[in-house]
């Protein structure tokens, strides 16, 4: 089956033929190009074998071409008013479960379990912009067996994911995201591509999921802590990042002594360390 949606004149028929009005609140931008539509199925590197699970198919556009593309696809749309459109323009391919919820409170890897014998899955998203990083952290940090993730977010948040240390973007995103992937951008995508068009520049990113993280931790729940606490105060040392954080019971001699031990200048900033250094940090910081 071809899909038919992704072009303004058939989105804006669904929607005038259902009186669907747009939730600011669950951040609904539908993808209106078809362009768009095809990277984002070739970024994602989607074959026959795969189980897909998207989050927010809004009207069913892209959920029409991963239906094309996958084995399976499973989506997850919070909005009640969506669920009969999704219906009848999803009808007639037999391998999407619709799922009306809250991906934030849905147990995505008991849906692996049960729908791809808990084989890594492949995620698919144009991901609703307020809830982009509990998304994509709740992913990786509730051992979801994934694949990969191919998301459109907003151009900021992909530059974050990506940055590396010592420039502007570096931070706990980056850190966290990279902890657990590889990010690849695979294209811009500005706002007249979507339906209302979104304030800011968007970007499709894939993270590639690493079989193993590519530095070892003794304590990965203290590395987090580390990393957002050195991050907290911008401008601050990071020494004193950690001194300042509640959740930590750091000194500053004892931050001052790790780092001499490492190597590090006491005066460093949060924004120069490497992942690496963050874990032997954690690593010393935990003994
Ligand atoms: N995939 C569609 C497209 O590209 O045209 C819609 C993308 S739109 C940016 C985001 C979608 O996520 C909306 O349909 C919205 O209702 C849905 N959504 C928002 N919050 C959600 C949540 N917590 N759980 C599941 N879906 C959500």
């Amino acid at each position: 089956k071809e899909p038919t949606l992704g072009n303004p004149q058939n989105t804006i028929a669904v929607l005038k033929k259902y009186g669907f009005v747009f939730q600011k609140k669950y951040g609904q931008n539908f993808l209106i190009d078809p362009h768009v539509l095809d990277k984002i199925i070739r970024a994602a590197k989607i074959t026959k074998d795969d189980f897909v699970l998207e989050i927010g198919p809004g009207i069913g556009t892209m959920t029409q071409y991963l239906a094309c593309a996958a084995r399976k696809v499973a989506a997850i749309e919070i909005d009640k008013a969506l669920i009969p459109i999704l219906k009848d323009t999803l009808n007639g391919y037999d391998n999407i479960k619709i799922i009306n919820g809250d991906v934030l409170k849905t147990d995505i890897a008991e849906l692996a379990k049960k729908e791809n014998a808990g084989e890594p899955i492949k995620v698919v998203a144009n991901l609703p912009y307020y809830i982009t990083t509990p998304i994509i952290m709740g992913l990786f940090e509730n051992h979801v067996p994934l694949k990969s993730l191919t998301v459109m977010v907003q151009k900021e948040v992909a530059q974050r994911m990506q940055a590396g240390p010592g420039t502007k973007d570096y931070g706990a995103l980056s850190l966290a995201v990279q902890y657990y992937a590889k990010p690849y951008l695979a294209a811009n995508v500005p706002p007249n591509c979507f339906m209302p068009r979104p304030k800011v520049g968007s970007a499709v990113i894939r993270l590639e999921r690493y079989t193993e993280p590519p530095v070892k931790v003794k304590n990965e729940k203290l590395l987090f802590q580390i990393i957002r606490a050195s991050f907290n105060q911008r401008r601050k040392t990071l020494v004193n990042g950690l001194k300042n954080c509640t959740e930590l019971t750091i000194l500053r001699e004892e931050a001052e002594q790790a780092l001499l031990e490492l190597g590090i200048d006491s005066n460093v900033r949060g924004e120069a360390l490497t992942l690496e250094q963050f874990a032997a940090l954690a690593d010393r910081l935990g003994e």
